[in-house]
């Protein structure tokens, strides 16, 4: 799609389309700027700049998720890779219940690398279980997802990856401005078979069939509250959800607008119906009560499911409570808790 399909011939336009600069093939290859992720040339630093605002959701989204789904697809294809991150599903799986296994790149460079070579050239590996999946790393739609794989795959068969790679652009600005630089994550997921050796190990190996218990330390209270957001469409609606919130986190010794002024914030633009928005939003905070740390996921749902189910494990080591926030929770309550 470069510039020489639209009729330039071996001129090449600069892609900022305020711009009518061109060059030659060969000046542009000694004076044009290319995009930081992908093959778009500039004339100048200042037009990339200006043309940044409007083509970095589209760049870093077609190039770096297409990596991202290759990087996925070698997970799956590449044998040493494959068993690395099925014994550490595995484990984590025993040790913390259901989770996911993250795999971060720092760079594009480096998942391209793991593409090209293998498993030598893997990123940071690590087992998330999926209270800690975090909404603000992944973005909503990839965490509901995710929530939602992690409620139903198979652990004794399959595990589920998450890949993210940290993308440095050039923060939108003025010309004259001095460059800032962020950074940002692309990321998917997938679940993939456990290796064969893995899965036959579960299957005959000592104590096939039973599981051993977490450890206590990794135990947790996760508490879920959701809301049906489509139905939420008055302010009155919505202020019955943030009352809600607020009153099950009190019980727990939690002062949202205390302890959490963003994340009160939020609700309280929700309520004034500037957005019709809400993201999720996880928060670990103390049990005044209990001493105790628990999770704490606020999330919308859009009535696909009837009611939104979350991962229970097997084996217990997570308590999880839903509570539907979007319902009048009366007296009913105080029992519920
Ligand atoms: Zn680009
Ligand atoms: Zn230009």
């Amino acid at each position: 799609d470069s510039a020489e399909a639209a009729g330039h011939g071996h001129y090449l336009k600069c892609r900022y389309p305020r711009c009518d600069a061109t060059a030659t093939l060969a000046e542009a290859r000694k004076t044009f700027k290319s995009c930081h992720n992908c093959s778009h040339l500039y004339c100048s630093r200042e037009c990339r700049r200006a043309h940044w605002e409007r083509h970095r959701k589209a760049c870093l989204h077609s190039r770096v998720s297409a990596l991202c789904r290759l990087v996925l697809s070698t997970c799956k294809d590449d044998a040493d890779t494959l068993r690395h991150l099925s014994v550490l599903a595995r484990r984590g799986y025993l040790s913390q219940g259901r989770g996911v296994v993250r795999i971060l790149f720092r760079s594009p460079e480096r998942a391209d690398s793991f593409i090209k070579q293998g498993f030598q050239c893997l990123g940071e590996v690590s087992y998330v279980r999926w209270p800690d999946l975090l909404p603000a790393e992944m973005g909503p739609e990839l965490y509901s997802e995710l929530l939602k794989l992690s409620t139903e795959y198979k652990p004794d068969s399959k595990m589920l990856l998450y890949v993210a790679i940290c993308v440095v652009s050039e923060a939108p600005g003025s010309a004259t401005a001095p460059v800032k630089w962020e950074r940002q994550l692309v990321s998917r997921c997938a679940k993939l078979k456990l290796c064969r050796t893995v899965v036959s190990e579960i299957a005959s190996g000592p104590g096939a069939g039973e599981r051993p218990g977490p450890r206590p330390d990794t135990v947790g209270d996760v508490l879920v509250l959701s809301f049906n957001i489509l139905s939420k469409t008055t302010q009155r609606a919505r202020e019955q959800v943030s009352q809600n919130v607020q009153t099950v986190l009190r019980q727990r010794g939690v002062n949202l607008r205390k302890h959490y002024p963003e994340v009160y914030q939020r609700l309280a633009t929700f309520v004034e119906g500037s957005t019709d928005r809400f993201l999720p939003v996880t928060l670990h905070p103390r049990d005044t009560a209990t001493g105790r740390s628990f999770v704490c996921i606020v999330m919308p749902n859009y009535g696909d499911t009837e009611r939104v189910q979350f991962p229970v494990s097997e084996n217990g080591d997570d308590r999880v409570v839903t509570v539907d926030v979007g319902a009048d929770l009366g007296d009913d309550l105080t029992s519920k808790l």
